[in-house]
This record gives C-alpha cells, sequence and structure tokens, in this order.
C-alpha cells in the first residue's frame, strides 16, 4: 500500500469537516421584524406599565406584543367596535406577565373575546350546598381552561388609568396558573418549595383579614383566585404591595422579572424608551 502523506490526510479532514458541516448546519434564525412602529406606537401611548420593562427586557417584550398580535384572535362581543387601539393595549398588559426566561406566550390561549363592558353569564357549577343556579352573573373577565379569556373593554380602561383591578394581569395569571393542571394557584416551576410555602401563608393571611389594605379579598376564595388577585395587586399596586406583602413582593419580582414597586405609574409623564 502506498503511504499517503500526513499533509493529504490532514487537507482530507478539513474537506470532510467542512461538508459534513455543510450538512448538518443549522438552519439559520429566521429574520425576526420588529414591532412595527404603529403597534409600538399604540404600546407605549395606551400601557403605561410599559416603563417596568427594564432596558434589557424592551426587545423581548415587543417582541411577545408582536407575536400576541400576530397568534391571538381577537374577537368582539356583543356589538363592540374592536379597534387596534384595543388589541394592543390587552397584548401589552398580558404580556408584561411571560418576560422570564423560557415563558412560553400562553400557549392554550388562541382567542381573546372582548366586551365592550362587563358581561353576563350562566354557569352550571354548583356553589357551596351543591346548588346550581341558572341566574347570569356579571363578569368582567373570565379564563376558560381551554382557548380563551373573556374580557370586559370598559375594565381593561380602568387598569390603563390606574384602577386597582387589573382584567387582564388577573386572566392572564390564571392561563399561567392552568400551566400546571396538577398545582392550584401556581404557574409550572421547578421547585414549588419557596413559592408554597410563601403563597400559603399570604393565603391563609387573607382569608383571616377582614378589611386588607392591598389585597382583593376575593383572593381568599381559593390558592387560584389568589394568584390572580396578588398579580393584579403586582402591577397596579406594587410599591403598596412590596410595603404590606414584602415576601409576596419578593416572589412576584423574581417570578415575573419586574420590580414594579420602582414605578409611579399614574401622573407621571411617559416617553417612548
Ligand atoms: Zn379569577
Amino acid at each position: 500500500m502506498t503511504p499517503v502523506a500526513p499533509e493529504a490526510v490532514a487537507a482530507l479532514v478539513v474537506v470532510l469537516a467542512v461538508v459534513i458541516g455543510w450538512m448538518f448546519r443549522s438552519p439559520r434564525p429566521r429574520t425576526v421584524a420588529e414591532l412595527p412602529p404603529q403597534w409600538r406606537e399604540q404600546l407605549y401611548r395606551q400601557v403605561p406599565h410599559a416603563v417596568m420593562v427594564p432596558a434589557a427586557l424592551s426587545r423581548i417584550y415587543e417582541d411577545r406584543v408582536r407575536d400576541f398580535l400576530l397568534q391571538k384572535r381577537f374577537v368582539p362581543c356583543a356589538g363592540l367596535k374592536l379597534s387596534d387601539d384595543m388589541r394592543v393595549a390587552v397584548a401589552g398588559l398580558a404580556c408584561l406577565l411571560v418576560l422570564r426566561p423560557g415563558a412560553r406566550l400562553f400557549p392554550d390561549v388562541r382567542a381573546v373575546l372582548l366586551y365592550a363592558d362587563r358581561f353576563y353569564v350562566k354557569h352550571d357549577e354548583p356553589d357551596e350546598f351543591g346548588l346550581v343556579s341558572d341566574a347570569p352573573v356579571e363578569q368582567l373577565g373570565e379564563s376558560w381552561h381551554g382557548d380563551r379569556v373573556v374580557l370586559s373593554w370598559a375594565d381593561v380602561e380602568a387598569a390603563l388609568h390606574g384602577d386597582a383591578v387589573n382584567v387582564v394581569a388577573h386572566e392572564f395569571a390564571h392561563q399561567l396558573d392552568d400551566e400546571n393542571p396538577d398545582v392550584q394557584g401556581a404557574p409550572a416551576l421547578h421547585d414549588y418549595s419557596r413559592w408554597s410555602e410563601v403563597m400559603l401563608r399570604e393565603y391563609q393571611r387573607l382569608q383571616r383579614h377582614r378589611r386588607p389594605p392591598v389585597l382583593d379579598p376575593y383572593g381568599a376564595e381559593s390558592p387560584g383566585e389568589f394568584f390572580g388577585v396578588a398579580t393584579e395587586a403586582f402591577f397596579q399596586r406594587g410599591a403598596a404591595l412590596r410595603q404590606h406583602h414584602a415576601e409576596l413582593y419578593a416572589l412576584f419580582h423574581d417570578y415575573y422579572g419586574l420590580d414594579t414597586a420602582q414605578h409611579a405609574l399614574w401622573g407621571a409623564h411617559r416617553k417612548m424608551p
């Protein structure tokens, strides 16, 4: 057998490496367009909470808002005249909940149903006495264990103007809660020890408290409602939540990746970042 020169072997190895590398190259990342300027303007004009997003997360935030608007269908209900302003405002509030690394964009939600104001629904779930009432119940929002979230636009607007109630944060917190159907009142987590310890203590505290200073008493209904109500307080009353419920605030600060207590949102002059 004719001996092969080491240089020839080296050259062959280089060629093979290039060919194999070409064959198995990972697909080039898709060029991702930015949030269109019009949506961007609508976002920062309408959603005061956007200033709570630190500069390091603003691109992620805008990408999530863009994806939300492209992926979720908005359905106007009961004669509502749906506008782009409404869609962007809902997307802007909802996406604040999914800025942490690895967060998924509410994969179960396919549609957002929007009413002009509060709406009435019939529930077939039995009450604590086992009775099912056919009387319609007034609702400002609903999150179905399925593919849709229902919202009252009047209440979305109220949240944008500083109301303690933030129906978008509340209903989309229910969506996070549904990520792990085995645990109520918590999103999907690798380790539940800190979450369950803090949330249980605060939940029981709310159940004992007759006139809670920050949290809506409705949160005492169930661990799931407590998660929703506490999320509303985190976004609407961050400083007060930190003052009265420091551990709960710290838990949400670490989970959502935002320091909402730092920002006095309403009345402050807002400008585009
Ligand atoms: Zn709820």
